[in-house]
């Protein structure tokens, strides 16, 4: 009956757009075939440039960007700058040493990574991070991202890590925390297109 009712809300015409299909993501994928999502597109290459994340934008124009963003942190600004100017959500998981991470940004509605790297630097949506995504790890935040996507895609409730990141130390019995931080008007990425922020 869930399902019945989210395909009602629009998820077999949704087209996500997944940045990178090994570790972290990997245990997302399922997920989102499960939920009926009507369109997925694949990507696992190496990026080089903010252009060359926005011409795979123009080229596919998913509704959603969900991307695993653990190495550079080029690539996450890249991510970023591309979907917060076309305003495309973006939902984003990475692993800090011990603790995972989950964060999305919700154009026009939340602060995107360049106000976390503006007013928060040492914020961990902005850490350089090691993946150590081993499968159960993996797992947890496969759920957690996709549940996240489904909240972008169907409004039934708030995107919880819009602007607000998600801990999971798993050094400490999987204690969770977040870390919201706040929207810059002056951003050059998102600040004139904020409307009515979460936070
Ligand atoms: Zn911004």
């Amino acid at each position: 009956m869930v399902r019945l009712r989210i395909v009602d809300d629009g998820l077999a015409d949704a087209h996500v757009l997944v940045l990178g299909t090994g570790g972290l993501n990997a245990s997302m994928i399922p997920y989102l075939c499960g939920l009926g999502i009507g369109q997925l597109t694949l990507l696992d290459r190496a990026l080089a440039s903010s252009r060359q994340v926005g011409d795979l934008l123009d080229k596919h124009r998913p509704d959603v960007v969900a991307a695993q963003v653990d190495s550079a942190d080029e690539l996450g600004r890249w991510v970023n700058d591309a979907c917060a100017t076309r305003e495309i959500p973006l939902v984003c998981t990475g692993m800090w040493h011990t603790e995972a991470i989950v964060w999305s940004v919700d154009p026009g509605l939340s602060g995107c990574l360049e106000c976390a790297f503006r007013q928060q630097p040492d914020s961990a949506a902005t850490r350089n991070r090691g993946s150590r995504g081993i499968g159960q790890i993996s797992a947890l935040l496969g759920e957690l991202t996709a549940f996240e996507i489904l909240r972008i895609l169907t409004r039934f409730e708030e995107p919880a890590y819009a602007a607000n990141s998600l801990f999971v130390d798993f050094a400490n019995g999987g204690a969770t925390h977040e870390q919201p931080w706040p929207r810059d008007p002056t951003c050059p990425v998102c600040g004139p297109k904020l409307a009515q922020p979460y936070r």
